[in-house]
């Protein structure tokens, strides 16, 4: 009906912390703004006085050829330095982190992990909940095609494990894993009780401005040998992903690859998909890592050790990372 599904708790909270610290965000940004104005003008003030007295300190003891060259070089190093240090780095940014002296000291020896808060946002979803809601929505904006809003998923044949608890675990060890590297996420869900369709999903990574979406799910097949991992990712629809497709796609080659050499599994490539309502809805780059065959019983109990789960959100984690470095 008109009414809108109660959101998860813990995410409506995380999503107010985070517009909260946005806010904060931007204000502290023009701050640093101002400081470094102020800082470029004394600078450029000083260069002007140097520049005006040097040629007269230099000019008794060096040939009249050379003044000119003695003073450019002085006026250079006295003026460069200064806004170049107070510039803000475009990003990742490093303003809300108090640690500002490594931060413009050191800008570019960082290779392997992110300052403190990189200015980095990853909404995760993870799949499915416990109960599926089969009313219906839109595939994409404007559609007259309907899917239902959103399905309870697989569960595992040896296990039985269902697939919204899998993904919501490793949903949760990749959030912290991510937070670990300094990247901001925000949950759709962290538990099993919500009732949220996969367009307010995606509208949750809309709100935040995504720089990546990450919707963790499992396979299930007739075929109980079917096997392996494979990242699904948004195919060019106009009007829809024209705007993601691409980055969508390197998102997924990125988290693919890494996923094969982590686990091990059989390498299933990656897919474009046009029928994935909580793709058509997406203003920002977005992947479904497909993490296992709940359906294959050696899968299914792997994909359930914590050890295994590990494994995953470790991989997800590093290809979200990169592909964020790659993007800028
Ligand atoms: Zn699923």
């Amino acid at each position: 009906m008109a009414n809108r599904p109660p959101r998860d708790a813990s995410t409506a909270e995380v999503l107010e912390q985070f517009r909260r610290r946005k806010a904060l965000r931007g204000r502290l940004k023009i701050a640093a703004a101002i400081i470094a104005l102020v800082f470029f003008l004394a600078a450029a003030a000083a260069a002007a006085v140097v520049s005006l007295r040097e040629p007269s300190q230099t000019a008794p003891s060096t040939p009249p050829g050379t003044s000119l060259v003695a003073a450019g070089v002085t006026t250079t190093t006295v003026s460069l330095p200064a806004p170049s240090t107070h510039t803000l780095p475009p990003r990742p940014s490093t303003v809300e982190t108090t640690d500002t002296t490594s931060a413009t000291t050191t800008p570019t020896t960082t290779p392997t992990t992110v300052a403190a808060n990189s200015g980095w946002v990853v909404v995760i979803d993870p799949g499915h909940q416990r109960r599926g809601n089969y009313a219906e929505e839109p595939i994409g904006p404007g559609s007259a095609t309907t899917k239902a809003k959103v399905s309870s998923g697989t569960a595992g044949v040896a296990t039985g494990v269902p697939e919204s608890e899998l993904v919501l675990a490793v949903g949760l060890m990749l959030r912290d894993a991510l937070q670990a590297k300094g990247v901001t996420v925000i949950m759709t869900r962290t538990t099993q009780d919500v009732d949220l369709s996969n367009i307010e999903r995606t509208r949750i990574a809309n709100e935040a401005k995504a720089d990546l979406y990450i919707r963790v799910h499992a396979d299930g097949a007739e075929n109980g040998a079917a096997r392996g991992i494979h990242v699904l990712y948004p195919a060019v629809t106009r009007g829809w992903t024209d705007d993601i497709a691409a980055p969508s796609k390197r998102a997924a080659q990125l988290a693919q690859s890494a996923l094969i050499a982590a686990t091990g599994a059989q390498d299933r490539g990656i897919d474009a998909r046009s029928d994935m309502t909580g793709f058509n809805w997406s203003d920002v780059p977005v992947i479904i890592p497909e993490i296992g065959f709940m359906s294959n019983p050696d899968e299914d109990r792997l994909l359930a050790t914590s050890s295994y789960r590990q494994k995953i959100a470790d991989a997800l984690a590093e290809a979200a990372v990169q592909f964020l470095k790659e993007q800028g």
